[in-house]
This record gives structure tokens, C-alpha cells and sequence, in this order.
């Protein structure tokens, strides 16, 4: 239970306003359970999972073993023994674990971290990269530093991470948003605008983890031409290591990657690590340097980390097979899922099954995951209203064979 107990609130007099509370921890209480309460009436109360311990693609929750469709190991890296051996092997230095106990401006700035930015930058086509200690981190100290500088606006897609939005909130810079992946909306935003802002940052994921969609990049950098202002600033979160000939995200498959200004992801998902990158100018890399509060006032990742994505991010190249793996896996579930009369858009890893009302969608994912499958319900108001679906997201290492019986399950539930 969640709720703890009321204490009698007994009025003393007849204010319009309820008089001071004597007792400040009693009325946090109350407070905390009726928001609490109004969020499960709604259906919309989180809970954590329950513990769980993860075989590779497979998790045992309560002795049951599911299969994981919720997780963002697109590569399955984390069946991979093999990788974590032959990495200590070249690493016996960071056999256990130790943190880094400083801040990068202070004593965390070890030379394996600088090393790396120097690989990021080369692989990205960019002159310099930034580590940071997660995208949360990232995303939500560049836009806040960058609301020093004169004449900044921001245009932000509709479906951008939670991330981009506190960065944004942070700054307190003026921004719009424009309809998800609506570029003829961003054009009318920034014709409105035309010759009021100096600077025009333009937020988009290259793939939408709610949708499952991508961003058309390549006409985004052509609006660069249009709009001199426009600075573009895009998060591959969910495509590092899973698309491009190399692994190095959508901006590599369309070859815009040194058109990006600000070109950002995570290690946390495909590269099974921790922390994250921005591949910039040397200006900007300065610039953050100096002014984003997350990178100054924070412990930096611990050294092994920082080699563990360092190794995995130099191996993306090789990884072609497992990046064609989940591409074939993927298209499998989806042209099955359609073959069935389901709603399924999306093009990538992340295949959204349209479920409609919230109570529905929770009760599929239960008898899923009872059926041994790991799904999690996504709910207005995380999604549009009607629209609350089971976010189905895939690795390599899941194959047909595994996704049949929650197939059958699907079809005899139709
Ligand atoms: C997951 C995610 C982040 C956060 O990255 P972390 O390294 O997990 O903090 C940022 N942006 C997007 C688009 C994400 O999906």
C-alpha cells in the first residue's frame, strides 16, 4: 500500500482559506496521497517493476521467465560474454569497478576520455565531441547554457524526450513546438519568426521512441539553406549503433552526419553503457566547457565506463550483422502484427501496437506478460489520448521463433 493513514484535520473557525497546518509532515502526507490517489484514478499511477535479474534477452520476474520486449538493448550486447572477455582482457586495469571521485574540471579528466572524444569526432565527421555523464545529463545542460548567448529561440518536435523539454525549461529561452515530424509547420514557425532571432535551434530525435518514426534529416539540413539562423540539434538516442553502415546512427545512413550542428546520444541502450555524446564545433566544446551545469558539477563517469563505451563504440563498424539481424526482426513482427489487423506504424526497432484505451492496453500487457512476454503499456497521458499501445522494442538477438507464441496469444485475443 502506498497510502498512509489520515489523521483527522479538524477545522478551527471558518476561514475561506484552510488555516496553517500545525503539523507540516501530516499535511505532506496528505498532500503526497491525494495526488498519488488522483494519479491511480486515472489510471496513471507508476509503480517500479518488480525486482528482477536479466539472461540477456530473457528477464525472471517472481520466478517466471519472460521475454524482454522492453528494453533498449537493440544490439543484444548484453548476451555478449564474449565482448566482456575480450574486453578485460585488454582492460585488466578495470576489473573493479572505481569511480572517478571528481568532477571533469577538476581531477576527472582522464586520458581515456579524451581519447575517446577525439574517436567520436573523427567517426561523426565533426571537429570536436563532449562526453557527458548520461543523456539526461546532456540534454538538459547544453539548451540552458546555450540561453546565455543573444537572439536563441527554440523549435522543438511535438514527441521530443522529456529530457530536451526540462532542457528547455531550464533555459527558459522562448521556443514553439511544431507537429511531430510536421516540417511544413517548422517552415510556417520559422517564417513567422523570420529575422527576429539570431539563432534558431531546432530539437528533433532521429528516432521517435514513442512511434517508433524517424525525422527526415536530410530535409531538415536543407532548411539550413532557407534559414541561416538554423541550428540543428538532434538526438540518435535509439539509432546509435543500430543504424548506418557503421553503426553511427541515422545521420551516417542519410549522410548528413557533419550537417548536424549539434549532433547528440546515449551509450546507455545499443552501446550497453552509461553516458553520452555531443559531436560539435571546438567553439562549442569550449563553450560547454565552461557552461553546462551538469558537466561542471557533477562526478565524472567512473574510468571503466568510459573505456567499456569507448570499446563498444570503436567495434559499432563490425556490428553490420547484428544491426541486419534486428532490421529483419523487426520487419518480421511488424508485417505479422499487420497481417493480423493491428495498428503498427513505425519503420525501426521500436514497434508502437496501437492499442486505443488505457484499461485495454493495461490488460493486454498483463496477460503478455503472464504469457512470459515482458511488455509495458504506454498511456495517455505519456501518448496522445486513444492512442495508449504496448511499446514493443526489439533486440538482435530476438529471433521469429521467439515472437510466434506471443503471436498466437495476439491473434486469439483479436
Ligand atoms: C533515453 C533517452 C535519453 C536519456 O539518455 P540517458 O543516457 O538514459 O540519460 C535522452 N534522449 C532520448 C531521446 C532518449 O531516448
Amino acid at each position: 500500500m502506498y497510502l498512509c493513514p489520515e489523521k483527522e484535520d479538524k477545522p478551527q473557525g471558518s476561514h475561506t482559506h484552510p488555516p496553517p497546518q500545525k503539523n507540516i509532515m501530516h499535511d505532506l502526507d496528505k498532500q503526497i496521497n491525494q495526488r498519488l490517489e488522483d494519479l491511480a484514478k486515472k489510471e496513471n499511477l507508476r509503480h517500479l517493476s518488480l525486482p528482477y535479474s536479466s539472461l540477456g534477452k530473457w528477464i525472471v520476474v517472481n520466478e517466471e521467465k519472460r521475454l524482454n520486449l522492453s528494453g533498449n538493448d537493440y544490439l543484444g550486447l548484453t548476451e555478449r560474454d564474449d565482448l566482456r572477455e575480450q574486453f578485460a582482457a585488454l582492460h585488466p586495469n578495470y576489473s573493479s569497478p572505481s569511480g572517478s571521485t571528481s568532477s571533469r574540471l577538476l581531477l576527472g579528466n582522464y586520458e581515456e576520455a579524451t581519447l575517446f572524444e577525439e574517436e567520436i569526432a573523427k567517426a561523426l565527421e565533426h571537429p570536436s565531441a563532449l562526453l557527458f555523464n548520461s543523456g539526461y545529463h546532456l540534454n538538459t545542460g547544453i539548451l540552458p547554457a546555450l540561453a546565455h548567448l543573444e537572439g536563441v529561440k527554440v523549435y522543438a518536435d511535438r514527441m521530443v524526450h522529456a529530457s530536451i523539454i526540462d532542457g528547455i525549461r531550464l533555459s527558459r529561452l522562448p521556443f514553439t513546438r511544431f507537429r511531430h515530424n510536421d516540417l511544413e509547420h517548422l517552415t510556417e514557425l520559422l517564417k513567422e519568426d523570420e529575422g527576429k532571432y539570431r539563432i534558431s535551434i531546432v530539437a528533433v530525435e532521429s528516432l521517435y521512441s514513442m512511434d517508433g518514426d524517424e525525422a527526415d534529416l536530410e530535409a531538415l539540413v536543407a532548411l539550413k539553406k532557407k534559414y541561416s539562423s538554423l541550428i540543428i540539434y538532434c538526438d540518435e538516442a535509439h539509432a546509435i549503433g543500430t543504424h548506418g553502415a557503421n553503426g553511427y546512427g541515422l545521420a551516417e545512413e542519410h549522410g548528413v552526419l557533419a550537417d548536424i550542428d549539434i549532433l547528440v546520444g546515449t551509450f546507455g541502450k545499443a552501446l550497453n553503457s552509461m553516458g553520452a555524446y555531443a559531436a560539435i564545433s571546438t567553439s562549442l566544446r569550449e563553450y560547454l566547457i565552461n557552461m553546462a551545469r551538469p558537466l561542471i558539477f557533477s562526478t565524472m563517469l567512473p574510468p571503466a565506463v568510459i573505456a567499456w563505451s569507448r570499446y563498444i563504440f570503436a567495434l559499432l563498424p563490425q556490428l553490420g550483422e547484428e544491426r541486419a539481424q534486428l532490421r529483419q526482426v523487426s520487419q518480421y513482427l511488424r508485417s505479422s502484427l499487420q497481417e493480423k489487423g493491428y495498428s503498427c506504424p513505425g519503420v525501426a526497432q521500436i514497434l508502437p501496437l496501437i492499442i486505443g484505451e488505457n484499461g485495454a492496453c493495461g490488460l493486454l500487457a498483463e496477460r503478455l506478460q503472464k504469457g512470459g512476454f515482458e511488455v509495458k503499456p504506454i498511456r495517455y497521458p505519456t501518448v496522445a489520448l486513444g492512442t495508449a499501445r504496448l511499446r514493443l522494442s526489439l533486440t538482435a538477438a530476438i529471433t521469429p521463433a521467439d515472437l510466434d507464441p506471443m503471436l498466437q496469444m495476439l491473434e486469439s485475443l483479436r
